[in-house]
């Protein structure tokens, strides 16, 4: 494969983006917005630009890498003679299953189309369109850029061929791709997201505060961060939808989301990006404040 379509170019669109772009890759980069392909292209640029001032890549890298990524608001023209289409559109199940009959329509019938979805059925992506054995999940993780794992998730129709082409471009770009099949949560967050609601069950009770939960599980278990911290990155609304897609999923009381969490998303108490979540995140995300609601 040689030229690929990236749909939504947010914060996961521009990273795969990048991605297949510095490995060679021609890649037409969608998105309903012009202001989301303009911050894209900026991001990358900047990300393109501390990897050539830390000499990660040379400087023709750097510019193949953009050479390589043309930007479009018109799905029709972007997807023209692509091989393979990674969706990673906003998380609403109604606009993917829209975008994937689309692609269906558009492309010829030999195209692989893969969805970064985080929760959503790849089997019910794949019955949107009339391939379901071309459909398969590619979940790349955030950063993409630094994050080395890709989720690639097998719907209940995709074959053995699909899987294995799609294993190896994944290895292609630098990336450790690991099989797994379609059941609520893939792998990652069917674990991740149980540990993020049981820290903030712990904190609901009582059992201790925001910095000792985080403490213990960074300073215990070797954690990069803690539980509380990463879902304020994560973002708490993205946390509760997802422990949703489990308990609706799996039909079992232990995936219940913690009361606290439905609460802190109703009162818009969302993480980084409303600057409140169980930090306080208003002077940016270098230092970790408790939030004023969770101070002792
Ligand atoms: P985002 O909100 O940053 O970006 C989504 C982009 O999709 C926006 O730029 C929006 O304009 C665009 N879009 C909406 N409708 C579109 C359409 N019809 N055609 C083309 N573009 C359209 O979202 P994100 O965080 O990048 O998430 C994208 C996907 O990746 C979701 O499925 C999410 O579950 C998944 N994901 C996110 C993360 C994460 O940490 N953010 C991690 C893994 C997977």
């Amino acid at each position: 494969m040689k030229k690929i379509a990236v749909i939504g170019a947010g914060t996961m669109g521009n990273g795969i983006a990048h991605v297949f772009a510095q490995s060679g890759f021609t890649v037409s980069l969608i998105d309903i917005s012009q202001n989301s392909l303009d911050k894209a292209i900026a991001t990358i640029t900047k990300n393109l630009d501390r990897l050539l001032a830390k000499d990660r890549i040379t400087e023709e890298v750097r510019n193949n890498t953009l050479t390589n990524i043309t930007t479009y608001t018109e799905m029709a023209e972007g997807v023209k003679n692509v091989e393979l289409v990674v969706e990673a559109a906003t998380e609403n199940i109604d606009l993917k299953l829209k975008i994937f009959k689309q692609l269906d329509e558009l492309t010829a019938e030999n195209v692989i189309l893969a969805s970064n979805t985080s929760s959503i059925s790849i089997t019910q992506i794949g019955a949107a369109t009339n391939r379901p054995e071309k459909v398969i999940g590619m979940h790349f993780m955030n950063p993409v850029p630094i994050m080395k794992l890709v989720e690639i998730i097998r719907g209940y129709a995709t074959t053995d061929e699909v899987t294995q082409t799609i294993m190896e471009m994944s290895k292609t770009l630098g990336k450790t791709p690991v099989e797994v099949n379609d059941y609520p949560g893939f792998i990652a967050n069917r674990i991740l997201m149980p540990m993020i609601n049981e820290a903030i069950y712990s904190l609901y009770e009582s059992v201790a505060g925001v910095e000792e939960i985080d403490t213990v599980m960074k300073l215990g278990m070797a954690h990069p961060m803690g539980p509380l911290q990463l879902a304020d990155f994560i973002g708490l609304d993205v946390c509760l939808s997802i422990l949703k897609v489990l308990h609706d999923g799996f039909g079992n009381p232990k995936y219940a989301p913690c009361p606290l969490l439905v609460n802190m998303v109703t009162a818009g108490k969302l993480g980084v990006k409303s600057r409140e979540g169980f930090y306080s995140w208003g002077h940016g995300t270098k230092d970790l404040i408790v939030s004023d609601n969770f101070k002792k």
